[in-house]
């Protein structure tokens, strides 16, 4: 039997979502606020430079995200490249890029560093996740690598990833982590290297709408979605402006806390569930400029005072932008942080000033363009036992179904896992 489904959220999980119901010949529309379709990973004009409105790289083992590249037709548009890592600690940019080179990492003394690799090494072994969701991850850290490498190392690129945040994360966050990073390494491959579509994610969008279009997915677009409810024996979404679009199931797949909002008649349990997933927000600056800047994609930041949590050069994974560099500068913050009440202009001189702090050669004038984007809830936080917390796709309205990145319980935030999460809600929504 087909169905008449309905899609809330043109990111990556709506449109895989709408791939595959529209292949097992269900009558799809999706819906999303925006006026173009890619949710986090869509793309976005800064100066003459069309690029990804946050970075993304995708990694050689990211089969979910690779298949789906073949099945649109862009396998043969992804390119690879050899990256490079840097650390700005103590006042100075540090390569660590190799092991060797970690080796030499000046902040950490030899035995620190012989803990550093023993707890990498362990991380990527570990099989069982679970039994680590009940560690905070600051403890588990602290146990395997000693307070000095956990105080000069691993807690501040918790802060980059977390922000305050990290206190109440499981160690499972980090195995996750590791696991991702490594997962290359145990599949006999020896570099760092990364990949993209030529072009960025605008352009995989580009592809995926026109396939999307070609089997027949219906698209509103610039259309807010206020409610959700079953009404007799359909599913109705209410719009911002009072029009009302009816569907057999409707699939939600916006963060948590604007499901719970946005979904009427679920029980107080489900409710209470959503909105108790604790989330965490980004402000990410971006900035075309026209100095040469180190090679490093991702430079970390364990130096404390500098606006951001890391730098990533764009440039360095994808060859400049007609001589100028991309640089992102994101900072992850809890959703009441008063950095969403900022202006734009005063957001980016502070985050110039610390760009300036790292890279020195950096003049106001080389400064092109800036434009700064602001998420409020970008991922749910893998909290102590999170997996016994999380909500359920399945809801107890008829019909209606809640997939979001929040349902990512022993992964981290990413296209491939958000692919994997598609294809597990397909399974109970068909
Ligand atoms: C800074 C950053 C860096 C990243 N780097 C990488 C990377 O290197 N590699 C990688 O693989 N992944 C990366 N990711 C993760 C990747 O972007 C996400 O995994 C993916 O985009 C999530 O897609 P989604 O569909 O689940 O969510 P979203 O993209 O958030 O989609 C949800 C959609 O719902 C819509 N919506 C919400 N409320 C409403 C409403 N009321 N009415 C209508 N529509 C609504 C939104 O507009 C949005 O389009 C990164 C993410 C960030 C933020």
């Amino acid at each position: 039997m087909t169905d008449r489904f309905g899609i809330v959220g043109g990111g990556v999980l709506g449109l895989g979502l709408a791939l595959r119901l529209s292949a097992l010949g269900h009558e799809v529309t999706v819906i999303d606020q925006a006026d173009e379709i890619g949710g986090l990973a869509s793309a976005w004009r800064i100066g003459d430079v069309t690029w990804d409105r946050h970075y993304h790289v995708t990694l050689a083992t990211d089969d979910h995200l690779l298949a789906l590249l073949e099945e649109i037709g862009l396998a043969d548009e992804i390119e690879w490249h050899h990256t490079r890592t840097g650390v700005f600690a103590q006042g100075r940019l540090h390569s660590v890029s190799t092991p060797l080179e970690l080796l030499r990492f000046p902040p950490l003394g030899l035995i620190d560093k012989v803990r550093l690799a023993a707890t990498l090494v362990y991380a990527g072994r570990v099989r069982d996740w679970r039994r680590l969701e009940s560690v905070p991850v600051a403890t588990w850290l602290r146990r395997w690598s000693g307070r000095r490498t956990f105080d000069t190392f691993w807690r501040p690129l918790l802060e980059s990833k977390l922000g305050e945040a990290y206190r109440d994360t499981s160690a499972a966050f980090i195995w996750a982590t590791i696991q991702r990073l490594t997962a290359a390494r145990r599949r006999g491959m020896t570099d760092e290297t990364f990949g993209n579509v030529t072009g960025g994610y605008g352009r995989v969008f580009e592809r995926f709408h026109q396939v999307l279009v070609e089997r027949g997915v219906g698209f509103r677009l610039g259309s807010v979605v206020e409610r959700v409810r079953r009404t007799g024996d359909a599913i109705t979404i209410g719009l911002a402006g009072g029009e009302t679009l009816e569907f057999d199931k409707v699939v939600v797949t916006a963060a948590s806390p604007i499901a719970a909002r946005m979904c009427e008649g679920l029980e107080p349990e489900e409710t209470a569930r959503l909105e108790a997933v604790r989330y965490l927000g980004i402000v990410c600056p971006s900035v075309l400029v026209r100095s040469e800047l180190p090679d490093f994609y991702v430079t970390n930041i364990t130096d404390p005072g500098l606006p951001f949590t890391g730098v990533i050069n764009m440039a360095a994974l994808v060859g400049d932008f007609d001589g100028a560099s991309l640089v992102y500068l994101p900072r992850y913050v809890d959703p009441s942080s008063p950095l969403f009440e900022e202006s734009d202009a005063a957001i980016e001189a502070d985050f110039l000033a610390g760009l300036r702090r790292v890279f020195p050669q950096v003049a106001e004038s080389d400064v092109i363009a800036t434009r700064t984007s602001r998420v409020r809830a970008v991922m749910a936080v893998p909290a102590l036992n999170y997996s016994d917390r999380v909500p359920t796709i399945e809801t107890s309205v008829p019909g209606l179904y809640l997939a979001s990145s929040a349902n990512i319980i022993n992964g981290t935030l990413n296209v491939n896992e958000t692919l994997q999460l598609a294809d597990r809600a397909l399974e109970l929504m068909t």
